[in-house]
């Protein structure tokens, strides 16, 4: 049996989601797993139920699983606490691998942001900053292993239900999980023809495709819509239910182009750079994408996004 604790920092929930919807699997699971803190299910509070502690207790565990970027002062402490308290510490999703879509905000200062958010916007009645019983902001978003020791890191937007139970799976056998150092690209099965003479088109625009004919459909970067697949790391094709050659990655799946939720290929490399030259390649132009700062690091942005110039 093992012990799990669970923390959520800056997330919307979804990869709390993706656990149950692991499905059956999951009964498969549960009789071997025992959730001592997870505060999405259970009503167990950090400074004792009714706030008469002074210290923060979070029980001790065999796994710690955290979702979420590190956006408050707060969020670092508990961060430091599960590291204290978990034998191995699981990073879950894009958000606290690489500080996700939330990360963006790294693009502006604290500062700026607060403007923003309490006195500029239309809808807005201008207000101080709040303060009171509210951690400080950090002073950018950081993904949870730039702030503790991370074990083990399952990325994706929301992370894959399949690869949930096959990291916890290893965890319990005690074997080794990785994800292979492939692109999407690798283990997508549309057509390639490596050049195109069309030119980026409006994101969201659609795809052209053969109902559940994914050999029948062109690449989307060769039919002019951006796909981040060439820079992106293989993984969220994994299913439990299908063998690996039936297995497609997501967002293909559903005829849309990668977005790069699974985050870089392998440690050290630059996506963006990767991506300025994949879709050169095959004969678009880079300097058509708008925002391409944002555009290419949309996951992955917590160690890479900095302050702009303010355009304000
Ligand atoms: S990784 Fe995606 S699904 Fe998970 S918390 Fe972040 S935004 Fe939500
Ligand atoms: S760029 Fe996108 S559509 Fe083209 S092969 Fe790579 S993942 Fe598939
Ligand atoms: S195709 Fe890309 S964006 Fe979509 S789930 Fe896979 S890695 Fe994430």
């Amino acid at each position: 049996m093992a012990r799990v604790a669970e923390e959520w920092f800056a997330v919307c929930g979804g990869c709390e989601v993706s656990i149950l919807d692991i499905g059956e699997p999951l009964l498969d699971l549960l009789p071997q797993l025992d959730f001592v803190h997870m505060p999405v299910l259970m009503d167990h509070k950090l400074f004792g139920q009714t706030g008469e502690k002074s210290q923060m207790e979070i029980p001790e565990a065999d796994v710690g699983i955290i979702t979420g970027g590190i956006r408050n002062e707060e969020n670092r402490e508990v961060a430091e606490e599960m590291r204290k308290k978990c034998k191995t510490i699981i990073a879950l999703g894009s958000c606290a691998c690489f500080g996700g879509l939330p990360a963006l905000a790294n693009m502006y200062p604290v500062s700026e942001l607060c403007d923003v958010y309490y006195r500029e916007t239309a809808s807005t009645d201008p207000a101080d900053n709040p303060t009171e019983d509210l951690p400080a902001l950090t002073d950018r978003v950081y993904a949870v292993g730039e702030v503790i020791k991370v074990d083990l890191s399952l990325p994706g937007c929301p992370p894959v239900p399949d690869l949930i139970v096959e990291v916890l799976t290893s965890l319990l056998e005690g074997k080794p999980f990785n994800l292979p150092e492939r692109s999407v690209c690798d283990v997508c099965p549309v057509k390639r023809e490596k050049k195109t003479e069309l030119t980026l088109r409006r994101p969201l625009q659609s795809a052209e495709f053969t109902p559940g004919r994914y050999d029948n459909m062109r690449c989307l970067n060769e039919q002019g819509i951006l796909c981040l697949g060439p820079a992106t790391r293989a993984g969220c094709q994994y299913s439990l239910s299908v063998g690996a050659e039936e297995q497609v990655p997501r967002c293909i799946k559903a005829y849309m182009p990668c977005r790069g939720c699974f985050g870089p290929i392998r440690e050290g490399v630059n996506p963006m750079v990767d991506m300025m030259g994949a879709i050169s390649s095959v004969g678009l132009d880079p300097k058509e994408i708008e925002d391409r700062m944002a555009t290419f690091n949309r996951f992955i942005g917590s160690g890479r996004l900095r302050p702009l110039p303010k355009r304000r």
